[in-house]
C-alpha cells in the first residue's frame, strides 16, 4: 500500500470514532479518496462540488487536527474535485514526462455511449451530427463543431463518437485531447527547442498521423496565437487528407474571443451544432437512464421532483442522484420525496435561482409572444433581441446570479453579451416607455406565479 493511503487509512480509523452519526461518516467522509501528498498536504478528492464545500466547511478541521495527532509530517488537507484532479494530474505528468504522452494517454471514458446518451430537443442536431460523424468519419461534417453551456453532455457525445469509431473502425487512429493539454505541449515543443527538434517533430507527427481528431474546450486556444497557428496547419493537414475533426467549446467560434479569423473561418467550415438547456421532459429521462444504470427504479414523482430542482447542469443532477441512491441504501428505506428533500437539504441554492431564471424565461417569452427555443437561440433580428436583451436585464436584477451563469442559463452566451444587454437596457430605461412596461409587467407576471 502506498504512502498517501496509507495515511488516509490512519485518519479514517479515528474520524470513524470521533463522527457520531455513521451516515454522515458515509454520505461525506467515506466518499472521499486521498489521491496524493503535496509537500504538507494531503490531497483528498470529492465527488462533487458540493460536496467539497460541505467538507471544507464542517470537516476540514477534524480532519487537519487528527492528520497532526497522528504525528505524520502531512500536517494539512486540500479537497479537490475531478477537473482539478486532472489539472494536478497533467501538473505531474509534465513535471515527470520528458516525452509525450502516448496517443492512448487521453483516455476516452467507455461510459460515453451514445447508447446511454439521452436525446432530447436540446441536444438532436448534435446528436444526429455525432452519430453520422461516426459513421463516416471525414466524409459528413468536418469540423463538427459542438458546443454549448457547462455539465450540458458536449464531452459525453464527442467521446462517444471515439467509442464507436473504435468499436466499428478498430483501425482508425483516434485521438481525444482537451485543447488545454494541445496548448502545453506546443509550448513544451517550442521550449524543448521549437519545432524542428526531435520533441517538436514528434509532436507534429502525433497529431498529423491521426485518423480522428477530437479536441475538447476548445475555447482555451482563445489568447493564445502561436499555439492557434500550428492548430490551424494541423487543421489544414487533417481535412486535405479526409480525416475527421471535431471541436467542443462552451461557446459558438464567433464568441470565442482573441482567435485568428483564419481559424475562426474553420471552425465554421462543416457543421456548428449547439446544446442547449435540457427541458422538463428530457431532464426525467436522463435521471430515469441514470438510476436505471445503476439498477435503480426511481418513481415518476420522485424523478419530476429533482428534475424540477435542478435545470441547469446534468453533472450536478448527476451528483445529486447519486446522493440520493446511496442515501437510500445506507437508511435502507425506498427512495421517496421525502428522502429525496433530505438529500437536497444540504444542496444550496443554485438550482433554486435557476428555477428562478426559468420563471423569468417563461414570463419573458410569454409576454413578447415568442418561444423559448427563439428566446434563448441565435437569431439576431429586433423582434428576438430585444426580448433576449431583456430578460437578461431581469434575471440580473431578480437574481444573485455571476454573469457567466446568466450567459450559461442563456442558452450559453458569453458574459461579455450577458453586460452589454445589461447596460443597453439600464441606458433605455426612463427613455423608451416600452422598456420600462416590459419590466415592470414581466416583473408582475413572475410575482404573481
Ligand atoms: P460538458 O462536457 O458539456 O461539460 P459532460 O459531457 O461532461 O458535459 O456531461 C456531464 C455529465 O452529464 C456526464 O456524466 C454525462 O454523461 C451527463 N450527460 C450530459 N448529457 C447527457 C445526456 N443527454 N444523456 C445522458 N447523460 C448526459
Ligand atoms: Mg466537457
Amino acid at each position: 500500500m502506498n504512502e498517501v493511503k496509507k495515511i488516509w487509512l490512519d485518519v479514517l480509523g479515528v474520524l470513524e470514532r470521533e463522527i457520531s452519526s455513521t451516515i454522515t461518516y458515509d454520505v461525506w467522509i467515506k466518499t472521499l479518496e486521498a489521491i496524493d501528498i503535496d509537500g504538507e498536504k494531503l490531497i483528498l478528492h470529492a465527488p462533487s462540488e458540493s460536496n467539497k464545500l460541505k467538507i471544507n466547511r464542517e470537516f476540514k478541521p477534524l480532519i487537519v487536527s487528527v492528520l497532526k495527532s497522528l504525528n505524520s509530517l502531512v500536517t494539512d488537507v486540500e479537497i479537490v474535485v475531478s477537473d482539478e484532479y486532472e489539472k494536478r494530474e497533467e501538473r505531474q505528468e509534465e513535471k515527470q514526462e520528458e516525452t509525450l504522452p502516448k496517443v492512448e494517454a487521453n483516455v476516452i471514458n467507455p461510459k460515453y455511449t451514445f447508447d446511454n446518451f439521452v436525446v432530447g430537443k436540446c441536444n438532436q442536431l448534435a446528436y444526429a451530427a455525432a452519430r453520422a460523424v461516426a459513421e463516416n468519419p471525414g466524409q459528413h461534417y468536418n469540423p463538427l463543431f459542438i458546443y454549448g453551456g457547462v455539465g450540458l453532455g458536449k464531452t459525453h457525445v464527442m467521446q462517444a463518437i471515439g467509442n464507436a469509431i473504435r468499436k466499428q473502425k478498430p483501425n482508425l487512429k483516434v485521438l481525444y485531447i482537451p485543447s488545454e493539454k494541445f496548448v502545453n505541449e506546443y509550448v513544451m515543443s517550442v521550449r524543448k527547442g521549437g519545432l524542428s527538434s526531435d520533441f517538436g517533430k514528434q509532436f507534429r507527427e502525433k497529431y498529423r498521423n491521426l485518423d480522428v481528431l477530437m479536441m475538447d474546450d476548445i475555447q482555451f486556444v482563445s489568447k493564445k496565437p502561436e499555439t492557434q497557428n500550428e492548430l490551424f496547419h494541423t487543421f489544414n493537414d487533417l481535412t486535405q487528407s479526409g480525416k475527421q475533426i471535431i471541436f467542443a467549446s462552451d461557446r459558438a467560434p464567433s464568441e470565442i474571443p482573441d482567435l485568428e479569423d483564419r481559424l475562426r473561418s474553420r471552425f465554421e467550415w462543416g457543421l456548428i451544432a449547439d446544446i442547449q438547456q435540457p427541458d422538463m421532459e428530457t431532464r426525467i429521462a436522463i435521471l430515469q437512464k441514470k438510476a436505471l444504470a445503476q439498477k435503480t427504479v426511481i418513481s415518476n414523482e420522485v424523478l419530476t421532483y429533482m428534475a424540477q430542482r435542478l435545470a441547469t447542469n446534468i453533472r450536478e443532477m448527476e451528483s445529486m442522484l447519486n446522493k440520493v441512491i446511496l442515501l437510500a441504501k445506507l437508511y435502507n428505506k425506498p427512495i421517496t420525496i421525502e428522502l429525496a428533500q433530505e438529500t437536497f437539504k444540504d444542496y444550496s441554492s443554485p438550482t433554486e435561482e435557476a428555477v428562478g431564471a426559468e420563471d423569468v424565461i417563461e414570463c419573458t417569452c410569454k409576454y413578447f409572444d415568442v418561444t423559448k427555443e427563439d428566446l434563448l437561440g441565435k437569431k439576431r433580428d429586433k423582434k428576438i433581441v430585444e426580448p433576449r436583451q431583456i430578460c437578461m436585464y431581469v434575471i440580473s436584477e431578480m437574481l444573485p446570479l455571476p454573469l457567466t451563469t446568466i450567459g450559461d442559463i442563456m442558452g450559453g452566451r458569453d458574459h461579455t453579451t450577458v453586460m452589454h444587454a445589461k447596460n443597453k437596457v439600464s441606458s433605455l430605461l426612463g427613455k423608451d416607455e416600452r422598456f420600462d412596461k416590459a419590466i415592470t409587467d414581466i416583473k408582475n407576471m413572475i410575482y404573481k406565479k
